[in-house]
């Protein structure tokens, strides 16, 4: 990686709090400064982890979403202010993400990622975050971040329940602990079921505190980790993920080569169809 240039003295100031911690300093800051991360999803992950890469000066934020900002996000998507009710999502999150630190370069994809386009949305990128609130979408990120070699700092939250991890292409990837998505239907999503605003903010945070660890080279990332929480009795438990060498995706003899039809996979109808029949979700 490049390193920048020598941080101006407008940096040093806003990035004191960094500089003083010796597993940071003034090279870590740059770092942090000539990294790019990429966002799935501006809800209520993807509002935490951008917020807390932007203020950590992250140079290159790009966020993926294509719905528009609607009341019932604002319990817990803090990217989004009441005022932005209607707006792209992508919009409201690149303006508020100016607001915390004009410094920022935030690159939006105004889209729904996709096979087709996902491979070079993702490859611009050096670590991606998921905020995917579906199985369709968790499939393909984590597929294509394996192909890419991207490390994927994954999240998931519902109701009370938390979970957090890191896939680092050849450790293990989401298809190791899920082979196949559940049943259509089986596992409600946050529209359905619900969840604890708050709750997404502990996940996100904890998305951009690994995302900074990885990309600082410090620490013990989340790998092989999955944390599991349940914030209705604050309990933090830990399991251990092994590399599965039946994995479909990054086992010994892999069936995915390629990104697939991912709405198919999961049970679900084509796109067209979904679009037609179900409104977005979060
Ligand atoms: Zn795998």
């Amino acid at each position: 990686m490049t390193q920048a240039r020598a941080l101006t003295p407008q940096q040093v100031k806003r990035y004191s709090r960094h500089i003083i911690m010796g597993q940071v300093g003034s090279l870590g800051q740059r770092k942090l400064i000539n990294a790019k991360v990429l966002i799935i999803g501006a809800g209520g992950l993807g509002s935490p982890s951008a917020v807390y890469l932007a203020l950590a000066g992250v140079g290159t934020v790009g966020i993926v979403d294509f719905d528009v900002v609607e009341i019932s996000n604002l319990q817990r998507q803090i990217l989004h202010h009441n005022d932005d009710v209607g707006r792209p999502k992508v919009v409201s999150a690149q303006d508020s993400l100016h607001a915390y630190n004009p410094d920022v370069n935030v690159v939006v994809h105004e889209t729904m990622l996709s096979s087709e386009n996902a491979m070079e949305i993702i490859s611009q990128y050096d670590i991606v975050i998921n905020g995917a609130d579906n199985f369709p979408s968790r499939y393909l990120v984590n597929d294509a971040c394996y192909l890419l070699g991207k490390p994927l700092v994954d999240g998931s939250i519902l109701i009370f329940d938390g979970q957090a991890t890191v896939f680092i292409p050849g450790s293990g990837c989401y298809r190791c602990l899920f082979p196949t998505p559940p049943p259509p239907g089986m596992v409600p999503n946050c529209a359905e079921a619900g969840v604890l605003g708050a709750l997404t903010g502990l996940v996100g945070s904890i998305q951009a505190t690994e995302t900074l660890k990885l990309i600082l080279g410090i620490g013990e990332s989340l790998q092989s980790r999955l944390l599991l929480i349940d914030a209705l009795s604050m309990d933090f438990r830990e399991v251990r993920m092994k590399k599965n060498p039946s994995c479909p995706l990054c086992g010994d003899n892999p069936t995915v080569t390629e990104l697939i039809d991912y709405e198919m996979f999961c049970g679900l109808p084509s796109l067209t169809e979904s679009a037609v029949a179900a409104q977005p979700a979060d």
